[in-house]
């Protein structure tokens, strides 16, 4: 049911915070007083779209993983599950788009902000530019790239009814995970409460 996006710069740590997240969910759906619910978590990344990094390095592309990423979450977000949408979602204007997405079908949604320097995140970044292995999402950005992904960042507004409720994790400090505010947030008694006023 609820839509639950990722957003931050390239390498500030969404993947990572999105798979412990779901594993949070995963572990509280499985409580006996959760049982009835029957819902499953899904998450959807670029890859699981068939995209890769660059995309963003072409309008056309992105525009057509936007496309992809738009179509997909309005087939997931049904009455079982919860869908977490692991991506930059950095276009103010996309995150509208997604916030519709959940408001048509009367479900919750919110935020999670990986808050990082855009100096933490290239070091990162480099970090895993020389890491050999892993499979291509695990992979580096390009640092133009990164760099331009940086610069064309669209900030969370808090006040903005899409960008709301906002989870903001500051990762150098390696925030815990707000498993509890965000499930009470969108899958919580309060937040299907009929007359539950965000
Ligand atoms: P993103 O999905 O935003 O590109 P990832 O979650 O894949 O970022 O993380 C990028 C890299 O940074 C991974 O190698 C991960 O192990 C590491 N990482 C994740 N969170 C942190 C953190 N809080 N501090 C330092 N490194 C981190
Ligand atoms: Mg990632």
């Amino acid at each position: 049911m609820p839509l639950i996006l990722m957003t931050g710069y390239p390498s500030s740590g969404k993947t990572t915070r999105a798979s412990e997240l779901k594993r949070y969910l995963e572990e509280r759906l499985q409580q006996p007083e959760n049982h009835s619910q029957h819902m499953t978590v899904h998450v959807v990344d670029d890859r699981s779209l068939g995209f890769t990094h660059a995309a963003y390095a072409s309008p056309s592309a992105e525009k057509n993983l936007r496309g992809a990423l738009l179509s997909a979450v309005e087939r997931l977000v049904t009455k079982r599950a919860i869908v977490i949408v692991d991506g930059p979602n950095y276009i103010k204007g996309l995150r509208y788009q997604l916030y519709c997405i959940a408001r048509e079908v009367a479900t919750t949604h919110c935020l999670v902000h990986c808050a990082i320097s855009p100096d933490h995140a290239r070091e990162i970044n480099r970090a895993r530019a020389q890491e050999e292995e892993g499979e291509e999402e695990d992979k580096a950005y390009d640092e133009g790239l990164f760099d331009e992904l940086v610069m064309r960042y669209e900030e969370p507004n808090p006040s903005a009814r899409w960008d709301s409720p906002l989870f903001t994790l500051v990762q150098h400090e390696r925030d815990a995970l707000p498993g509890e505010a965000i499930w009470d947030a969108v899958v919580g008694r309060r937040a299907l409460a009929p007359n539950f006023a965000t």
